[in-house]
């Protein structure tokens, strides 16, 4: 499933494709793919139809697509959703395809040498999803309301506001989007490793240099992984169609029984939070 690293990667290459670019047709190729803010299926114009893609925005694991009438197209890639440059060739063959944009240049209808054309959004999976919004202001004082602080610049205060007074596994909490946005299972095995705090503690056990630990330590996994365009474990690929290369980094995540990349001693996997957790007993301290 695609985590923070990975949409930010989407991002980036969603900013160079669609912003400053007219969406000249939308379409959505499933209806039920898309839950407007009135309920009833979605206009042209709530697609984005018509007007000038100005910014994408991230907050954890979703990404917001802002246009020049102020509407928004919110969306979540899912499991597997991919979101992408592509050309009417690709829309021809790919499967899945649940919605694309057609792109074109305001003031000249032709397009930048190289540039896709198109952006489609396809999810084999489909828990991935698209929502319409009238502006960035409904977006967060909506859903993203629900959402914790973005891990990416989670600071120790939040973090510890998060974990306070919680007797969760800690594992548990950095998985809960309303704690904190945008960490999944291999980020938050990896953030922990490297705070070496064992992933079943107590949330509100930790100490307070535990807890700046767990903060740095979930920032710098990001940025290494963001740096790595992201982790392609199965589906995954970036806005430009390709892997990333974040996964052949891991130190824990998907490495059970092999050797601790601090101690030799070998990994141990345990389903803590009904996920699969990969974790040293003898570097990540249990008290
Ligand atoms: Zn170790």
């Amino acid at each position: 499933m695609p985590e923070l690293p990975e949409v930010e990667t989407v991002r980036r290459g969603l900013l160079r494709i669609m912003v400053g670019q007219r969406v000249e047709r939308a379409c959505l190729v499933r209806t039920d793919f898309c839950v407007t803010e009135h309920g009833g299926p979605p206009r042209p114009q709530e697609l984005l139809q018509g007007a000038v893609v100005t910014d994408v925005v991230r907050h954890g694991k979703q990404l917001a697509i802002v246009a020049d009438s102020g509407r928004v197209l919110r969306l979540h890639l899912g499991m597997s959703g991919q979101v992408r440059g592509a050309s009417g060739l690709d829309l021809a063959t790919l499967t899945h395809v649940h919605a694309w944009w057609r792109l074109g240049r305001p003031a000249a209808p032709r397009r930048t040498p190289g540039h896709p054309g198109l952006v489609l959004f396809r999810d084999p999976r489909r828990f991935g999803g698209l929502w319409t919004h009238a502006s960035m202001d409904a977006v967060r004082a909506g859903p993203w309301a629900a959402l914790g602080p973005d891990a990416l610049s989670v600071t120790t205060p939040q973090m510890a506001r998060g974990l306070a007074g919680s007797r969760r596994a800690v594992k548990a909490a950095l998985l809960d989007q309303a704690v904190l946005a945008g960490v999944g299972n291999i980020y938050a095995d990896e953030a922990l490793f490297r705070a070496r705090i064992a992933p079943a503690r107590q949330s509100g056990r930790l100490t307070a240099t535990e807890v700046v630990r767990l903060a740095t330590s979930i920032r710098a996994v990001l940025r290494h992984a963001i740096a790595a365009r992201g982790s392609t474990l199965r589906d995954y690929v970036d806005a430009e169609g390709k892997p990333g290369r974040s996964q052949l980094r891991h130190l824990v995540y998907g490495r059970a029984g092999m050797p601790c990349p601090g101690c030799g001693r070998r990994l141990t996997s345990r389903e803590i939070a009904q996920r699969t957790t990969v974790f040293c007993t003898h570097c990540q301290r249990r008290s």
